[in-house]
């Protein structure tokens, strides 16, 4: 599947792919990218957030 992270394909997504990226604290971004959770897990974060760790 090519652009995945554009156009139509978001709209099928939970909540259209927005919301408030747990660690920017930015709010209706979209959270498309792959950040790790303080615990070792996923987190879906903002672009500016790609492969960032929480705290
Ligand atoms: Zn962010």
């Amino acid at each position: 599947m090519s652009k995945n992270k554009r156009g139509k394909a978001l709209w099928r997504l939970p909540s259209r792919s927005r919301g408030t990226c747990p660690i920017c604290g930015s709010t209706r971004i979209k959270l498309l990218y792959i950040g790790k959770s303080a615990d070792g897990g996923k987190l879906d974060v903002c672009k500016k957030c790609d492969g960032k760790q929480a705290v």
